[in-house]
């Protein structure tokens, strides 16, 4: 037998007697948005498999759970969810995956109110996605505590590379021109926030189509302040968006609230998402 070949044998051998029984292959956890499912992939590495429900393109506010998609998770451990109405349709999930628990990964965080309840669009902040990756790795760990100390040191890693990012993204933009910004959807609170931008107005009333009374204090608001960019994201029609931009005499950006598996990761997708910000509101 060559060398080699006896070598991998010996290998496989051992590797079966030194891997922990607990799950191996067959620890599954989904996560209805991409955000979350990449979180939850850097605290687990390879010793799950982290599967996204939200197809790429599609609305998470009005979106439907498919039988395909029920199939696809039958067996996961874990259904990670954003809550506060944003993704209730995980919930018929339930029935059809027995033994998986469905739960929020909002716990710690400094939810936003709004007319409607808490916005839901908090994992758009570093700051909330390292308190969401500290859940995970609890909720994780209590799924496979066989592996807790691997998933702590995975954490540490990442919550590293978080603040990185985090300060990288306010040192881009940390000398705009202008601060005020107006959103088609209200999903960019807690982003604003966190980077120093003021939302003085959102197209969208909430979550349907823009009342003419409303439309017409917009029009106010953004000619009464130093306002040049409107921001959108891919769910907006381009052509709706296109036309309004016209009419208000704004800049048209796009951001992207969730990326999808095409994006390397949630840190590349909010690090693009700062960089058409700062395109936008100019560096002084
Ligand atoms: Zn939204």
């Amino acid at each position: 037998m060559p060398v080699r070949l006896r070598m991998a044998i010996l290998w496989v051998a051992l590797s079966l007697i030194t891997q922990p029984p607990v799950f191996g292959d067959d620890f599954k956890i989904a996560a209805t948005i991409f955000p979350v499912a990449d979180i939850a992939k850097h605290i687990t590495g390879e010793t799950a498999e982290v599967l996204t429900l939200l197809p790429s393109g599609a609305d998470p506010h009005i979106f439907e759970l498919t039988p395909q998609l029920i199939k696809r998770i039958s067996g996961a451990a874990l259904i990670l969810m954003i809550g506060h109405g944003f993704d209730d349709w995980v919930k018929a999930a339930g029935e059809s995956v027995p033994g998986a628990r469905i739960v929020r990964v909002d716990e710690g965080i400094d939810l936003i109110g709004t007319e409607d309840g808490e916005d839901p669009h908090y994992w758009l902040s570093f700051r909330n996605a390292r308190i969401i990756a500290k859940n995970l790795t609890h909720l994780i760990s209590e799924l496979d505590p066989n592996h807790e100390s691997q998933y702590q040191a995975n954490l540490e890693v990442y919550l590293e590379a978080l603040r990185e990012a985090d300060e990288a993204a306010k040192a881009m933009l940390a000398n705009l021109k202008i601060h005020e910004i107006v959103t088609f959807h209200n999903g960019w609170q807690y982003f604003a926030k966190d980077f120093g931008l003021k939302i003085l107005a959102v197209v969208e009333a909430s979550h349907g189509e823009p009342t003419a009374r409303h439309l017409v204090r917009l029009t106010e608001t953004v000619s009464r302040n130093r306002v040049q960019a409107l921001f959108i994201q891919p769910a907006v029609s381009r052509s709706v968006a296109n036309s309004l931009a016209h009419d208000l005499n704004l800049r048209l950006y796009q951001l992207d609230p969730l990326g999808s598996n095409q994006h390397p990761d949630y840190i590349h997708l909010m690090l693009a998402n700062v960089r058409v910000v700062q395109e936008a509101l100019g560096n002084e």
